[in-house]
């Protein structure tokens, strides 16, 4: 139900990317860094037994004072936390996609337009937030290193 859409938007006969299914609970998140039209960086966090998603334009802040704008995008399976390859050009995302980051995600607060964290990557450490704001359209998020 809630990959619904990640499954209409792509060819899993063309891309080498996960159908999902499998994974139910994890704590973790990832962050893959995109070379598609534009490089950007994924952040995904497992909630609520999916990959909830945020395109993030510029690479995500290591430490406070930093805000960086993410946009939601469709949730991913998290199978998806494992992925790394080439999808193929005239697929959706077609480029590179690499594990930049990786590692525990505890939830704190999850109250639809904040979202409050803890990241133990190797990059990401730390206590983190994603506020939803009105700034840039309905997806828009803030993601920030906070103390
Ligand atoms: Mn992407």
């Amino acid at each position: 139900m809630a990959l619904e859409e990640y499954h209409k938007l792509r060819d899993f006969s063309k891309s080498p990317e996960p159908k999902g299914g499998g994974k139910t609970m994890e704590n973790i998140f990832v962050v893959h860094e995109h070379d598609a039209s534009h490089l950007h960086y994924d952040l995904r966090l497992s909630i609520g037994g999916v990959l909830r998603s945020w395109a993030v334009p510029k690479e995500p802040p290591e430490k406070e004072g930093v805000k960086r704008l993410a946009i939601q995008t469709e949730d991913h399976p998290l199978e998806y936390a494992d992925f790394e390859g080439v999808i193929p050009e005239g697929m959706y995302g077609a480029g590179v996609v690499r594990i930049w980051d990786k590692g525990e995600f505890v939830i704190e607060k999850d109250e639809g337009d904040e979202l409050l964290f803890e990241l133990k990557g190797r990059k990401l450490t730390g206590k983190y937030a994603l506020i939803k704001t009105r700034f840039r359209g309905k997806d828009s998020w803030l993601f920030f290193k906070r103390k």
